[in-house]
């Protein structure tokens, strides 16, 4: 028997650094892309950034037949990076010019939020790393949620050092964009994150295989997190580091052993995208070219060859039956890691979910 699913969403990647068109035949059907796309009309080096990845300017703008019929996933984005000036990851050797969008003061949050609006972003995201530099004041990130929250877009952030995480939410946010890993975190913290944070995993870019000590500081937040009651969503970070362009079978595995049972793991992987508040997220704007009247970000997927637009359909189907032993966890893992995602319409119509995705029914949904 073969398991129809709704489309596998890695819910932290990085297309500009991974080629796309790997994704579908890793099981990966639906990605949400955090950050690291530039304006390509307004910003020093935002083209000649883009060139330098590999990827077309905006004049190379597909159409939505064409994107629709590319190999890759369907996505949504977050545009640039908001950070304090000469933040995380301003100084990165990996970030091109333009990723990220430096905020001052409160009184600039509502700009930097409605660029990345304009350019298409369905998330903002925001860094606190304060390993890296200086990080977001208290008023200014709160402006910040409040200028995404008044356009209904979701705040992700990325945390890093002592008490980031804990900054993060008692602001508002309304992801975490990696499981915490600088310290322990509290039971009593934890107990009120799971009450509203969504946490995405990232557990395996903390060694690749090799757990470093983030790996334990990561993967004893995560269970505790997820025994409280926090939602988790699966993502790998993909594009930083040597990562599988699809699905993981460590970050899998390391999910499993923090407790997530394999119940657990397939609802981590067919999520709605995060919305604001509790909603889905929403759409990215339709595909326009920036004029230069009103200059924009560049339309991420316009960047990014063998993007789908978002709101493209797309599923994911695993070969063979699913262990029906609840303790066989390597025979799950290896079950899971068959899957590959499909366009909607290129199955055939017997197979077709009998009620609309992306909502998983298991049952419902085999064929
Ligand atoms: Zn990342």
């Amino acid at each position: 028997m073969t398991v129809l699913l709704p489309g596998f969403l890695d819910a932290h990647a990085h297309l500009a650094l991974i080629d796309p068109t790997q994704l579908a035949a890793g099981g990966i059907a639906r990605v949400l892309d955090l950050g690291g796309w530039w304006p390509a009309a307004d910003a020093p080096g935002g083209v000649a950034a883009a060139a330098a990845l590999g990827v077309a300017g905006t004049d190379a703008v597909p159409s939505a037949a064409g994107a629709a019929d590319a190999a890759g996933p369907d996505a949504r984005y977050a545009g640039q990076f908001l950070g304090a000036p000469g933040g995380y990851p301003s100084r990165q050797a990996w970030a091109p010019a333009g990723s990220a969008c430096a905020v001052g003061s409160p009184g600039e949050a509502a700009g930097a939020v409605a660029r990345q609006a304009a350019g298409g972003a369905s998330v903002i995201k925001v860094t606190l790393n304060s390993a890296a530099g200086p990080v977001l004041d208290t008023a200014t990130l709160a402006a910040i949620v409040a200028a995404a929250h008044e356009r209904m877009l979701p705040v992700a952030a990325h945390t890093e050092g002592p008490g980031q995480a804990d900054a993060a939410f008692t602001a508002g946010v309304d992801l975490l964009a990696h499981t915490p890993f600088t310290d322990r975190l509290p039971g009593e913290l934890l107990g009120r994150m799971a009450g509203r944070l969504t946490w995405i995993s990232t557990l395996d870019i903390h060694g690749w295989g090799e757990p470093t000590a983030a790996f334990h500081v990561a993967s004893d937040n995560l269970a505790r997190f997820h025994t409280a009651g926090g939602r988790v969503l699966y993502g790998t970070d993909l594009g930083n580091g040597p990562l599988p362009v699809g699905l993981n079978r460590r970050e899998i595995a390391a999910l499993l052993a923090c407790g997530l049972s394999p119940d657990d793991v397939l609802a981590a992987l067919t999520a709605d995208y995060p919305g604001y508040p509790n909603g889905p997220i929403p759409a990215a704007v339709s595909p326009a070219r920036p004029s230069a009247s009103t200059p924009a970000l560049a339309l991420a997927p316009a960047l990014a060859p063998g993007v789908s637009p978002a709101g493209a359909r797309r599923v994911t189907v695993i070969p063979g039956d699913r262990p029906t032993d609840p303790h066989d966890l390597t025979g799950f893992i290896d079950w899971l890691l068959r899957a590959q995602a499909l366009p909607a319409h290129a199955l055939p119509a017997h197979a077709q979910p009998a009620r609309a995705l992306p909502r998983p029914d298991l049952e419902d949904h085999r064929s």
